[in-house]
């Protein structure tokens, strides 16, 4: 499929000539995970860190120095924002870092590398030239991909019932009666709801739930306003009747089904090579059993978008292609001290182990790992009370001070975890387990050093290291 694929990205990209595109292999990595998962700082750290190569041993064409240079180019589709990489950097390595601002939308950036090609030929051939061509988007867009297969009836119902457990802080609930569903519909109203049902997946956001379905109404881009944002669940009506709340939501519904969800699997999410997941499961193992409860079943309703059979809409759009390879990565490992990695892994192993065996099923290999794109912190051993606890050290994001800190020991068994977690215990973790927030460190690089980080020449020696 890689030439008829190369021919219809050459007719779909009208700045490319035929021989460039054809000569030139191009991979699309697709970067994903919910909001503040870490998706930005990822690609950020990872193009630096292949443009300057100097902290990235696990990627295997870098240590065999074959990587003759890397550099940004115009990217192939006309039409998608370009990711702000510069900006983010600039965020990162300046004089007082700071985060960047988090990925709101689709954006892309193509990276291209020159490399040396290895085993026998290389001294014969010529260096190639891949072109890495990098999408970020929210994986709450993936999320919507459940709603492609169900009925504005059924989505209501789970969305409803899921909200009974939830923060409604505009009450919207107490709106959402069967009289209201069968009342004319009033524009007024249906934006009044619309928006306390915001509100309320907002507040269910900070609360470390993740299911937030209709994903754009979390991040709406230029469709914030419009009609097709304007909806929200309501219980069920028999009937209804004509120009009814109902029927003008359901109607709203469907067209946010065939004018939002679909051009985007049909435009970006199916044309991937590669896909990294990235998932900040310490944020929500410190926000408690619930919320991690929440993420493992959040992360099997996104990752069904990786398995094509189950839905006829997606085998559709995706025509026999298939995305070969996932890593579903845990972020931010550089909050806890790298003796307790190991469990952070396992944990992400257990909250995605379903998704991961269809996902093989269905031909693509997976891995699952601990990573730090950007490292804050510093490792200390500090002794207390008689022993010695593994801590990490970095800049606070409230007080600007530094502080060493332990944030108390993950389960050696991730099954207790998922299981306390399942059952919603209050009995979580062994200590008050909690999680600092530290602030990019400040970066003293010589010349030619990429930003340090925690395998993230791995995580690409994974994604991209067998194209090289
Ligand atoms: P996005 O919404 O997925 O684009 O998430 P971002 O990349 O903007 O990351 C969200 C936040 O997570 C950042 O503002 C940081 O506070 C934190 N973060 C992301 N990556 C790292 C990391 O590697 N180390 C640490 N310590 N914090 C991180």
């Amino acid at each position: 499929t890689s030439i008829a694929d190369s021919l219809t990205r050459t007719v779909e990209s009208a700045g490319n000539t035929i021989s460039e595109t054809f000569f030139e292999p191009t991979l699309r990595l697709g970067v994903t995970g919910l909001s503040r998962a870490g998706k930005t700082v990822f690609i950020t750290s990872l193009v630096a860190n292949l443009m300057d190569r100097g902290r990235m041993p696990g990627l295997v064409a870098q240590s065999e120095a074959r990587i003759l240079t890397a550099f940004l180019q115009p990217q192939p589709d006309d039409t998608l924002p370009r990711f702000d990489y510069e900006t983010h950097l600039g965020a990162l390595m300046g004089a007082t870092p700071h985060w960047p601002d988090s990925t709101r939308a689709v954006s892309e950036l193509r990276l291209s590398l020159k490399v040396r090609p290895s085993g026998l030929l290389s001294g014969l051939q010529g260096p190639r030239t891949l072109h890495l061509d990098i999408v970020d988007y929210p994986g709450e867009w993936l999320l919507d991909l459940g709603m492609m297969d169900k009925s504005y009836d059924a989505w209501s119902q789970a969305m409803l019932t899921r909200m009974a457990h939830r923060p409604d802080p505009d009450h919207f609930l107490p709106m959402a009666t069967t009289d209201a569903a069968t009342a004319k519909l009033d524009e007024p109203v249906a934006q009044r709801m619309a928006a306390a049902y915001t509100t309320a997946l907002h507040a269910a956001r900070a609360e470390g739930f993740s299911d937030c379905s209709p994903g754009r109404f979390l991040l709406p881009g230029d469709l914030a306003g419009s009609p097709v944002l304007t909806f929200a669940p309501l219980p069920p009506v028999d009937k209804p009747a004509r120009g009814t709340l109902y029927r003008e939501f359901e109607r709203r519904f469907d067209a946010y089904k065939s004018r939002v969800i679909k051009p985007f699997f049909q435009d970006h999410f199916s044309r991937l090579d590669r896909q990294i997941v990235l998932v900040d499961a310490l944020g929500a193992i410190n926000a408690g059993p619930r919320a991690v409860e929440d993420l493992r079943q959040t992360l099997a309703d996104i990752l069904t978008a990786f398995r094509p059979g189950t839905s006829s809409f997606l085998s559709q759009i995706f025509l026999g292609k298939r995305i070969d390879k996932i890593l579903f990565a845990a972020t931010k490992a550089d909050h806890l001290h790298h003796t307790q990695h190991g469990k952070l892994t396992a944990i992400m192993e257990a909250l995605t182990r379903d998704a991961r065996d269809r996902a093989r099923f269905a031909g693509a290999e997976t891995a699952a790992m601990s990573l730090a794109a950007l490292r804050a912190t510093t490792e200390e051993m500090i002794s207390h009370q008689g022993t010695t606890l593994p801590c990490v050290r970095g800049t606070l994001m409230d007080s600007g001070k530094q502080a060493a800190f332990y944030p108390g020991d993950l389960p050696e068994d991730p099954n207790h975890l998922l299981s306390a977690a399942r059952a919603g215990t209050d009995a979580w973790l062994d200590q008050d387990y909690s999680v600092m927030s530290f602030a990019p460190a400040r970066l003293t690089l010589k010349p030619g050093e990429g930003p340090p980080h925690i395998r993230l020449d791995r995580a690409a020696q994974f994604l991209i290291g067998d194209r090289l």
